[in-house]
């Protein structure tokens, strides 16, 4: 399909309404209660088809709709917390994934700025995801930019699916990430001998870089405690939720979000 047409219904998919942002719960494992979650953008088409991500977010890389996508997902998220803070419903502070494609355009951060403006958010409310498997579609010098300027703004930022990319510790001793998030590749070889060591060291190596850290994928209780007994304490994963539509998130967060930790790293 030519690019003009793809934009065409791109723009007639937004007019429909058809981007609907979810969310799935991060946990403290500490206390088994719900610190924070990750919004997840699903399509679904006029008659009623879902479409995963990763189905379409390859494509949107590609051709730059990306960039319109995740300002949507930002857009749609400050207005879930906004709608849910004037409810005096907890929501808690929610990871949005940024594509590395954002820090090709020097007003990304002021389009962020202007957006949480917009709704009234704090920078306390939001977390960005970069993911560093993406490198080779913009250059480093651009992400190392973007990352800096946001936490300037007050953002924290999270160096999404850690480990899967080609140049991992470069880009860890180049920009300062306030989190590695695990990749869910590595929580599902727990019980590896050569995993097992790799992830003590990773925990080992964030705590000395003052870093958080997250485990993504997690599905078991073996999981669980081995994380748990290396010092890892934040986990996202079917094995406590899958991504829900807002409502539900909602209502799950109204009975186990944890104030005392609003998503500060433990
Ligand atoms: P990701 O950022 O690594 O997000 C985590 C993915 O793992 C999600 O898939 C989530 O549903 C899935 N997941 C979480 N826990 C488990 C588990 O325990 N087991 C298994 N098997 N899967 C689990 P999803 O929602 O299909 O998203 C896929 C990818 O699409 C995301 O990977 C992210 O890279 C991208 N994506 C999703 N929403 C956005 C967005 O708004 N903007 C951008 N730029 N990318 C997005
Ligand atoms: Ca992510
Ligand atoms: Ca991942």
């Amino acid at each position: 399909m030519l690019v003009r047409e793809k934009d065409m219904d791109f723009i007639k998919s937004i007019d429909n309404g058809e981007f609907e942002v979810w969310y799935q719960p991060q946990i403290n494992m500490l206390n088994e209660k719900i610190c924070g979650a990750e919004a997840l953008v699903r399509w679904k088409e006029k008659n009623g088809n879902l479409i995963s991500p990763s189905e379409f977010i390859p494509d949107f890389e590609k051709d730059g709709r990306i960039i319109e996508l995740d300002h949507l997902v930002l857009c749609r998220v400050c207005e879930d917390i906004r709608s849910a803070r004037k409810e005096n419903r907890k929501f808690g502070p929610i990871s949005v994934n940024l594509s590395k494609r954002n820090a090709e355009r020097k007003d990304t951060e002021k389009k962020i700025h202007d957006i949480i403006a917009r709704y009234g958010i704090g920078t306390s409310d939001l977390l960005f995801e970069i993911t560093e498997s993406a490198s080779d579609l913009s250059d480093g010098d651009q992400t190392e930019l973007l990352v800096r300027r946001l936490r300037e703004l007050g953002f924290l930022i999270s160096m999404d699916d850690y480990g899967t990319g080609s140049s991992t510790l470069k880009s860890l001793a180049d920009i300062s990430f306030d989190r590695l998030k695990i990749d869910r590749s590595f929580i599902s070889c727990i019980g590896n001998r050569r995993t097992d060591i790799i992830l003590k060291s990773t925990i080992h190596m964030a705590k000395q870089l003052r870093a958080g850290i997250v485990a993504e994928g997690v599905e078991t209780e073996k999981q669980v405690k081995f994380l748990k007994e290396n010092g890892c304490y934040i986990a996202q994963g079917y094995y406590y939720y899958k991504p829900l539509p807002k409502e539900e998130y909602l209502c799950t967060c109204s009975c186990c979000l944890d104030n005392e930790n609003r998503g500060e790293e433990v």
